[in-house]
Parts: C-alpha cells; structure tokens; sequence
C-alpha cells in the first residue's frame, strides 16, 4: 500500500492563486469568496428570462 499524503496539489484559490484559508475554501478570504459569488449572480441575471412560451398550455385536464 502506498501511503501518497503528497500527492495533493497545492491548495490554491481559484481566484487570485494564493493559498487558501480553510473558512474560505476554495478560496483564500472571505473578499475572494463574495467575488465569485458575485460574478455567479451576475451570470444568472445577465440570462435573458424567457418567459414566452406558455407553460400552462398543458392544464387543460381538469379532474372533478
Ligand atoms: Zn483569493
């Protein structure tokens, strides 16, 4: 059995590459953190919502 505890890459934050803080993982503080937070709602409101499609076309089964 190889006991290969090295094997892991260095822990860095995916953001600005410095080692990462354990209360922040996978970043390195909490700024880093609210970063990516940030840019992941962005992204999700930058998504045009669509909402012309008629989702209640598909209730005309009514069940009494
Ligand atoms: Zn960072």
């Amino acid at each position: 059995m190889m006991t290969s505890k090295n094997s892991s890459p260095a822990l860095l934050c995916p953001l600005c590459k410095k080692p990462r803080h354990h209360e922040f993982r996978p970043f390195c503080s909490a700024r880093c953190k609210q970063i990516d937070l940030n840019r992941w709602f962005s992204e999700i409101y930058s998504v045009p919502v669509q909402e012309e499609q008629n989702p209640t076309e598909s209730q005309e089964e009514e069940i009494s």
